[in-house]
């Protein structure tokens, strides 16, 4: 890791240099806390690289989760961010954000308050991007609360720990699963780097990883999304098996629904496309019809 974020007067408005966000978390006490899974950023050059990947002088708003001591924050309004929210649940980071706010005045604002009760919609804007180190026992969380709202959203780019991130972009094997299926139906999902753990203060004990999703103009495949939700979970529930026997809490006769969705009763979960994922559930539905 480098040293504390230089600031970049140029584009602050205002000659005084920011703070170094050392300066900043000892100022401010923040020790960091773990139920709120607080493992803060310092490398400028990470940042500024989360931040790029993010393109934020694309959509009309950010929206940053958990912000922290503000390096990301710093990141984004430096690359160009016309406006960011940044909704952090702890109050000591709220007050250590509010000189950076002073400093971008009309382009930060800080939210106290917890990211899981923050509803997307009260942004009143439909080119939202989503950027985040998030806390990570929230984040597959926020994750799905986010895909509820996908057409008000442009981007998202977020770290997760490696293993949430492979099991997101995954397209087959082990770690696919149904949060694979619903991400990739709604959006493309990229996997962009990993991030070591020596990256953060203090280090986590995981890998993380940037991934970036972009949401799809039209679904990937027409689906009813509860029925979708209710094939993924039936098939994966049982990934070793084949379908034809994965599939018998859901259905009766599983080998007619495979039939109906033109998919081999030999096939596993793992094996099958989101396509096909799709397929099933639009042939469960018409199935179900009296
Ligand atoms: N963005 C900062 C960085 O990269 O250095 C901090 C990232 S740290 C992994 C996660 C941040 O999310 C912490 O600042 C923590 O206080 C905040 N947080 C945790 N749970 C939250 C929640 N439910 N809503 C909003 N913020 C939350």
């Amino acid at each position: 890791m480098t040293g504390p974020t230089a600031p970049r007067e140029a584009d602050a408005g205002c000659d005084a240099p920011l703070p170094p966000l050392s300066a900043v978390i000892a100022r401010h006490d923040l020790q960091p806390r773990r139920a709120l899974g607080q493992h803060f950023l310092l490398d400028p050059s990470l940042c500024g690289r989360i931040a790029r990947e993010a393109q934020p002088g694309s959509p009309a708003v950010i929206l940053e989760v958990g912000p922290g001591p503000g390096g990301l924050t710093r990141a984004l309004l430096a690359e160009g961010a016309a406006r960011i929210v940044a909704v952090e649940k702890d109050r000591r980071c709220v007050a250590a954000l509010g000189e950076l706010a002073a400093r971008y005045p009309n382009r930060l604002e800080i939210v106290e308050g917890d990211a899981l009760a923050f509803d997307i919609a009260t942004l009143g804007c439909t080119r939202i991007g989503i950027v985040a180190n998030l806390p990570y026992n929230v984040g597959t969380r926020l994750l799905l609360r986010w895909l509820e709202r996908v057409e008000r959203i442009e981007s998202m780019t977020l770290m997760f720990q490696k293993e949430v991130a492979a099991r997101i972009t995954a397209t087959g094997g082990r770690d696919y699963g149904g949060l694979s299926v619903r991400a990739q139906w709604l959006c493309t999902c990229e996997r962009l780097f990993d991030v070591s753990p020596r990256a953060f203060v203090p280090p986590p004990g995981v890998v993380s990883t940037v991934i970036r999703l972009v949401p799809r103009a039209t679904r990937l495949a027409p689906a009813d999304p509860d029925a979708l939700d209710a094939v993924t979970r039936a098939a994966f529930g049982q990934r070793r098996k084949m379908l034809r026997r994965a599939l018998r809490g859901l259905t009766p006769d599983p080998q007619a629904l495979l039939e109906r969705a033109g998919i081999s009763p030999e096939a596993r979960a793992e094996t099958l496309s989101v396509a096909e994922f799709c397929a099933l559930a639009r042939a469960w539905l018409a199935l179900r019809k009296p």
